[in-house]
Parts: C-alpha cells; structure tokens; sequence
C-alpha cells in the first residue's frame, strides 16, 4: 500500500466504491458518497467525497462533531451558523458542533465537496418539528432547507 488513493479522472478513485444513496431517500435526494481513506486504519479522521446531483440536497442534521468541507466541483448552496452561502470550488467550509448544515446543488453541475470528520463521531440529529418551526423563523432558511 503506497498511501495514494489515485484519482482516475471522473471524480471516482482507484479501489474506493461509490456507494449510492437512494435516488430519493427520506431525508437526502441523489447523493452518492465514496469513503477515500478506507484502508488506513491508523487515521483519526476519514476522508470522504460527497456529490450532489443537480437538484438534489443532503440531509438537513447536527451532531457532536465538526465537518471540515472542501468543495471539489459543480457549485451550490449550503446552510451553515445559520446563513444561507453560496460555495465554489476551493470553498472551504467549516461546520461547528451541533450546528444546522445542509448542502444542496443549486446550479446545473453536479456539487462535489470532501468532507473530513472523525473517526470516532457521534450520529447526526435529524430536526424535530419544534427544530424546522425555529429555523423557519428566518425566511431565506425557510425557503432553503429541504427535508
Ligand atoms: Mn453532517
């Protein structure tokens, strides 16, 4: 093992699978995740690559842990610290503990980011309704979040 998890050129990487979320799923829509540092058990952290689908969002959710986001591709939207941003490529984002983030592929590319977290995290909350009432106070929030 080298240590180099080689890129082939699609935004795919040689011997990691692309692990497709369901087209539609309950809380996320067309997303697919492909997890890099797999085979490195000795890293605190894991690397992982994230695409959304034009039209297509993750999951509204908080945890314990932060996210470290970098976007790779395409362009978009996400909701972070309570604001509504647009990201480009080479954007980084980060995402605090126990914050409201979600991120959706507002333009006509697909919105690839990498996304670094702990090995060793908590499971994300999804938001009660008491949680949608309380973001929804903010309008552009309202209109943003997809659940
Ligand atoms: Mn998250």
């Amino acid at each position: 093992m080298t240590g180099i998890v080689r890129h082939n050129g699609h935004f795919e990487w040689d011997g990691v699978h692309r692990l497709a979320y369901k087209e539609e799923g309950t809380h996320f829509k067309q997303v697919t995740r492909q997890v890099l540092s797999k085979a490195f058990p000795g890293l605190f952290a894991e690397l992982r690559y994230f695409e959304v689908a034009p039209g297509g969002h993750s999951t509204l959710e908080r945890h314990e842990h932060a996210h470290l986001v970098l976007i790779g591709r395409g362009g978009g939207h996400c909701l972070v610290g309570g604001e509504v941003s647009a990201v480009t490529p080479l954007d980084a984002v980060i995402i605090p503990p126990q914050t409201w983030h979600q991120f959706r592929a507002t333009g006509t590319e697909p919105l690839g980011f990498f996304c670094v977290v702990a090995r060793e995290r908590d499971r994300p909350q999804l938001p009660s309704s008491e949680d949608l009432e309380a973001l929804s106070a903010d309008p552009a929030i309202k209109d943003f979040i997809r659940v």
